[in-house]
């Protein structure tokens, strides 16, 4: 009761907005619905890695990389496809500092979240190094999980793990050399007491960062990490 009190209150005193075209939002979400349905949803992917597939499948498919060699992490499960809008809010969130982004972001990963069967005990944002965390003065993979974890209500871990080296701007590097600059990028300074974790990400591109991430999750006794993203590239 209380809890819709407060969401009638805060609907009236901040009525939902559009982030995307200004129109009215849905109820306690800035976003119409018109803009939502154009949003291009990741759904034919690896189930492993989230590469995606160009054909449509009925059964779960593992692409020719993770057939080759399997990644650290066990699953990944992106929401949409790192194009317009979502690509428009993911840059600005991270660049622009718009960190409300953030919250509409977690809360449209939540709602597709909710269908997974087996639900991690845990959410582990990919920490930022402490040098691009003060340039910046946030992460947005911990923005994006404390959206999450308050409706799926899933605990966020944000200080057993951190990231030793900076490893500078990923994206100009070709995916040999993203392996190589990711390589022992994180460190485990506290044994997490969980079997089943996921790692949460803004984007993934090669999967390297979440891969090294896993690595260290998985050498410090963790059995399952899976992979949460708002998109794939
Ligand atoms: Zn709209
Ligand atoms: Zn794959």
């Amino acid at each position: 009761m209380v809890n819709n009190w407060s969401i009638i209150i805060q609907n009236y005193l901040f009525p939902p907005t559009c982030i995307l075209c200004g129109h009215p939002g849905q109820s306690e979400k800035d976003l119409c619905l018109y803009c939502e349905s154009g949003l291009i949803r990741a759904t034919e992917c690896c189930y492993r890695c989230g590469a995606l597939f160009e054909e449509t499948s009925t059964a779960p498919m593992l692409c020719g990389a993770c057939l080759n060699k399997t990644p650290y992490f066990d699953e990944t499960h992106a929401v949409f496809v790192y194009t317009g809008a979502i690509r428009y809010l993911l840059t600005t969130l991270k660049f622009g500092g718009q960190l409300k982004h953030a919250r509409l972001i977690g809360q449209l990963m939540a709602e597709q979240f909710l269908t997974i069967v087996e639900i991690p005990e845990c959410l582990i944002p990919v920490p930022l190094h402490s040098e691009r965390y003060r340039e910046r003065g946030f992460n947005q993979a911990i923005e994006i999980a404390k959206t999450i974890a308050k409706r799926m209500d899933i605990p966020v871990d944000l200080d057993s793990i951190i990231r030793q080296r900076s490893t500078g701007h990923q994206t100009e590097l070709s995916a040999k050399q993203r392996k190589k600059n990711m390589l022992n990028a994180f460190a485990v300074k506290k044994k997490l007491p969980f079997n089943h974790v996921a790692i949460v990400d803004d984007v993934m591109t090669t999967g390297t960062t979440v891969s090294e991430l896993a690595k260290a999750l998985k050498k410090s006794g963790v059995h399952r990490v899976d992979v949460w993203v708002c998109a794939r590239a």
